[in-house]
């Protein structure tokens, strides 16, 4: 019974990308790794996606998995996809005034979602007009499902991962009695914006609140440690970096999003990194051991993540998740830094091959790597400087 209720309180999230929707489909139901079940307990959705992705949303649906993400906030940015029909753009205002009919909208778009999220406008200054609107959709959720939805609450660290601004939005959130929020807080560009997330996410936890966290790399396993029930687990790291601005910026240059090159998950170095590149990981015999995976995705050969990438990054994912949560909450930092500790000697590890073994990684692959791998130095820095000092980091 404890572990059913654990798992209830603190799933293993995954929010689908643009192109994700057929593998993860196959992963769900089996036919990517030969009958493989992957462990999931939510699928989070875009609203405007669901009907490109209606197969795995009708699945998700069937299975409890479901929820979907109505993305008012991009309303603001012109052209942006997640805009309704006809509509070239809005104002925070607008939003606002409009707060009966949108919200009726979104929820509307959750029939069939296990949570229901109220939709929230991008949050630059506390008080301001996205804030207002963002609370105006709130009230109207609440009054028009009549229980506590999930808040959804989007913006910059500037205004949102400060000492005020969390005493504001835990006061308004109380107020109403709300209990579970979805919170996106980004771009995270320098130390001081990373530890105040965090700082964030802990002060909303203290505050009796629980906190879903979007984001999805290394950053997420610290919010975990910092008090978070969850965090969206990004398929493959193709979206870990929630940059609102730079989102705007790119549209306003006609951006249309690209492919990236075929991912597969590094478990143990926590990051995902291009396929031929972990190949060549793989057969450096100092490190292979690491990589064992006791999924039926790598049964019967090591390269199982190559072959079936969603199963092994969904088996692998959720097993490293769960380590964090199924121990008791004042352990979990230890054991995230355990992760990130473990992260960071393997990939010494690589780097110290000697170069006279033929099998050494290229430079242009220790590049790559050294990439991904910032992500976990940097959020494994952003825990340690939490976990010493309580202060706010200055911004
Ligand atoms: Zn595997």
């Amino acid at each position: 019974m404890t572990i059913l209720r654990l798992r209830g309180d603190a799933p293993f999230v995954l929010r689908v990308g643009f192109n994700d929707h057929n593998p993860v489909l196959d992963a769900l139901l089996g036919k990517e790794c030969g009958g493989a079940r992957v462990p999931v307990d939510a699928l989070v959705i875009e609203g405007h996606w669901a009907v490109r992705h209606k197969d795995l949303v009708d699945q998700a649906a069937a299975g409890r998995q479901l929820v979907i993400d109505y993305r008012v906030d991009q309303w603001t940015i012109a052209g942006a996809s997640a805009l309704p029909a006809g509509r070239a753009v809005y104002s925070c205002d607008e939003i606002g005034r409009e707060a009966k009919t949108i919200a009726a909208d979104a929820v509307a778009a959750q029939r069939n979602a296990i949570w229901t999220l109220a939709p929230g406008c991008h949050i630059d200054t506390v008080g301001g007009a996205a804030w207002d609107a963002t609370l105006r959709l709130l009230d109207e959720t609440i009054e028009l499902i009549g229980e506590m939805p999930w808040a959804r609450i989007l913006g910059t660290p500037a205004a949102l991962a400060t000492e005020d601004g969390s005493h504001r939005l835990i006061e308004e959130l109380r107020t109403r009695g709300v209990e579970k929020v979805m919170l996106t807080v980004g771009p995270i560009n320098s130390d001081g914006d990373g530890e105040n997330v965090l700082r964030l996410v802990q002060a909303l936890g203290g505050a009796g609140l629980r906190v879903h966290l979007t984001h999805q790399g290394a950053i997420g396993l610290a919010g975990l440690a910092m008090g978070a029930q969850s965090f969206d687990a990004g398929l493959l790291g193709q979206a870990e970096v929630f940059d609102f601005e730079g989102y705007r910026a790119l549209r306003a240059r006609g951006w249309r999003g690209r492919s990236a090159h075929p991912r597969a998950y590094a478990a143990p170095l926590l990051v995902s990194v291009r396929k031929e590149v972990l190949g060549k990981v793989f057969s450096l015999k100092a490190v292979r051991a690491a990589f064992e995976c006791d999924g039926q995705c790598c049964t019967s050969r090591i390269d199982g993540a190559l072959l079936y990438p969603v199963t092994h990054f969904m088996v692998r994912r959720s097993s490293q998740v769960r380590s964090v949560l199924d121990v008791p909450v004042e352990m979990r930092a230890g054991q995230v830094q355990t992760l990130f500790g473990e992260a960071e000697k393997l990939y010494e590890a690589i780097r110290g091959v000697r170069r006279t073994d033929r099998t050494a990684l290229e430079g242009s692959d220790l590049t790559v790597l050294s990439e991904r791998m910032s992500d976990v130095h940097r959020a494994s820095r952003h825990l340690r400087r939490v976990l010493e000092s309580s202060h706010w980091a200055a911004s």
